[in-house]
């Protein structure tokens, strides 16, 4: 142990915060700490949307006020997408995007920086049940209102091998959680003899850790043979996260997605049929350039009338350089908060829903370590969110536990 010190601040997605834990590992093994008052500052800084890069940009200059000695490094996809704009910041001492992103170790530490390697893996273990373990990074697909392509580069992956060398690791730190991550899973293995149903098929035959998520995968990706592994497995958990942006086909082909809405419901119904209890939780967007009223309400009755669990709903955000940037007619800001208003109600309701039709059931849930109020929380196999009195003893266990309103 030496007496230098660093802090890591996070913005945006899992795979962020996945890379961040992982570097905090990795200095700390080299002997530093970490502290408030930190000599070097790493930001892991997220360009999802125009608020996001802002977000970043103000955090710096307040970390820069309040350590006005401390070397900051900013990485991640504002790092990739504007590193000149990054560089001239007060305090910025140095900048890397996604593809080396992971050099800020040795930046911080001041070893030479090492040539980067085409694919990084990392997982995360600050918290004490759960890991982020990213397999897979960059996509090809350029969705036209998307940045994060550019920014992260294109798809690329770990080896099935290494991943189940890193779960393995996981397992020894004692969670039982991994939450499989990446930009576009499905992808994993592109330009190796290589998939993801092999994989995940590895891992279910590895059978170390207890539970397995997958954070998302494109429709057009998860094929039947996934959602049937994911039937029959113990350890696959019956949680499906699927991108859908928009409900509308005329949409979904302005964005360049790669379904139709009846591929998408064909896929929400194989689930249904094979994994009854499944959680089923999507991405839309509202307000894409060019949506009238009716392409809206065609979405809107689209999601509406699928057996969903919730959704993540997002304001479209006009980010420079994409495509859908360029589209004339853009949706007043005013009509796109309407529509995310009704969208999230709706996806409240289904959410109300879906945990009602759970209630009164014994399922086993893996316990937190936080407490709130005296309060615990954990999440059953299926995602449903409980919470109990605290106890010290169920932290990171499993239980079975009767499903109640929160
Ligand atoms: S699939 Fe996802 S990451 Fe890839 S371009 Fe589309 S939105 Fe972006």
């Amino acid at each position: 142990m030496n007496n230098h010190t660093f802090a890591i601040h996070t913005f945006g997605c899992k795979l962020n915060f996945s890379e961040s834990s992982d570097m905090a590992r990795r200095l700390r093994e080299l002997g530093w700490s970490e502290s408030e008052q930190p000599e070097a500052i790493v930001v892991n800084s997220c360009a999802v949307t125009h608020a996001a890069e802002k977000k970043v940009r103000n955090y710096v200059a307040h970390l820069h006020r309040e350590h006005p000695d401390a070397r900051i490094v900013v990485v991640g996809c504002y790092a990739s997408l504007c590193a000149e704009e990054i560089r001239k910041w007060a305090g910025v001492e140095a900048v890397f995007g996604n593809r080396d992103k992971m050099n800020a170790v040795q930046w911080v530490v001041g070893q030479p920086i090492p040539e980067t390697p085409t694919f990084f893996s990392t997982y995360s273990s600050n918290d004490r049940t759960r890991s982020f373990l990213k397999i897979q990074d960059g996509c090809d697909y350029y969705c036209t209102y998307c940045t994060v392509a550019a920014a992260r580069g294109e798809s690329r992956s770990d080896s099935i091998e290494h991943v189940l060398q890193n779960i393995e690791k996981i397992h020894a730190e004692g969670l039982k959680e991994v939450n499989i991550t990446g930009v576009n899973l499905g992808t994993f293995g592109k330009g190796t003899d290589e998939n993801f149903y092999d994989l995940l098929k590895a891992i279910d035959r590895q059978h170390l850790v207890e539970r397995v998520r997958i954070s998302s995968i494109e429709p057009n990706l998860l094929t039947d043979e996934i959602i049937h592994l994911v039937s029959e497995s113990d350890i696959l958990m019956p949680h499906f996260h699927i991108p859908l942006q928009s409900g509308s086909d005329k949409i979904l082909a302005a964005m360049k997605r790669r379904y139709k809405t009846d591929l998408f419901a064909s896929k929400i119904y194989k689930i249904k049929q094979l994994v009854p209890d499944a959680c089923i939780a999507i991405d839309i967007i509202a307000g894409f350039p060019g949506e009238t009223d009716a392409d809206f309400e065609d979405s809107f009755e689209f999601v509406k009338q699928l057996p969903l669990s919730y959704m993540h709903v997002f304001t479209y955000s006009r980010r420079p350089g994409t495509p859908a940037a360029a589209i004339k007619e853009q949706v007043p800001e005013t009509v796109k908060r309407e529509r995310t208003n009704r969208l999230l109600e709706l996806s409240e309701t289904k959410k109300r829903f879906f945990y009602h039709e759970h209630f009164g059931e014994t399922r086993p849930v893996l316990w937190e370590s936080e407490e709130a109020d005296g309060k615990m929380f954990g999440f059953t196999d299926n995602y449903i969110k409980v919470s109990a009195p605290f106890c010290a003893d169920w932290v990171n266990t499993i239980r079975p536990y009767v499903v109640e309103d929160l």
